[in-house]
């Protein structure tokens, strides 16, 4: 699934850097969604540094989440964000949500975050008929449907400043996209259906000119664009 050092080394990383320094709401959240049966969708960890240092860096003060479920990389996000930040969370199932929230009040960032229950897209379409062009988000983090990635992409260019970064989950897709050969059937059938729209998604953000891309080898694959235009 992952690269051969991070094979090799994922425990290593998570024991040295990741697990003693983990908030304690998230260490709590993601033992929880790990007991979920969909526990395996929630973002693993030394992701969720990675995410919080990216969003530091940038000073975000407006971000973007599209897929929320029980909301680790949300948690992350707003315990990254000052104080005086805001999240727009989009997911369409909000009991997901509910199963974190105790989590996010009790880390005392739920002030931060705009939960908003609906399909991804009618959601993004209504920011991009609202937001104000000096009140662009600095970040967005894709984790939903992968099939609909491309078209959330568009969306994106719209919503995102430019200097900002959208960030895309899962685009090595257990490893299936660098292979042809059949998926191992070991793993659910959506990963064998969704291969081609991933493969498909890598291949645009590669030749993409609106941005720049580096696309990392953590978790399950994951791609940073800036908006260059
Ligand atoms: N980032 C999350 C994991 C997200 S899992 C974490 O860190 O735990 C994917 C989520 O996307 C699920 O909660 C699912 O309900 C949501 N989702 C899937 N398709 C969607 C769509 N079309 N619109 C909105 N949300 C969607
Ligand atoms: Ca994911």
């Amino acid at each position: 699934m992952l690269g051969y050092s991070i094979q090799r080394c994922g425990k290593y990383i998570l024991k040295t850097n990741v697990f003693p320094r983990e908030h304690e709401q998230l260490k709590e959240l993601r033992e929880v969604t790990e007991k979920h049966p969909m526990g395996l969708m929630g973002v693993p960890p030394e992701e969720g540094q990675l995410l919080s240092i990216i969003l530091k860096t940038l000073n975000a003060k407006r971000t973007l989440e599209v897929g929320v479920f029980t909301g680790y990389s949300l948690l992350t996000t707003a315990l990254a964000l000052s104080d005086d930040a805001k999240i727009t969370a989009i997911d369409m199932d909000k009991s997901f949500y509910e199963i974190g929230l105790p989590f996010i009040r009790k880390a005392g960032v739920e002030h931060k975050i705009n939960f908003i229950e609906s399909e991804a897209h009618p959601a993004l379409d209504k920011l991009i008929q609202e937001v104000k062009e000096d009140e662009l988000f600095d970040f967005a983090f894709v984790d939903a449907d992968k099939n609909n990635y491309i078209h959330y992409h568009e969306k994106l260019l719209k919503l995102v400043r430019v200097g900002g970064i959208m960030a895309y989950d899962n685009t090595l897709w257990f490893g299936t996209v660098a292979t042809q050969e059949p998926v191992d059937p070991k793993y659910p059938d959506f990963v064998g259906i969704l291969r081609d729209d991933v493969v498909k998604l890598n291949k645009s953000l590669a030749s993409d000119p609106r941005i720049e891309i580096s696309q990392l080898a953590i978790g399950d694959g994951l791609t940073i664009c800036r908006r260059v235009y």
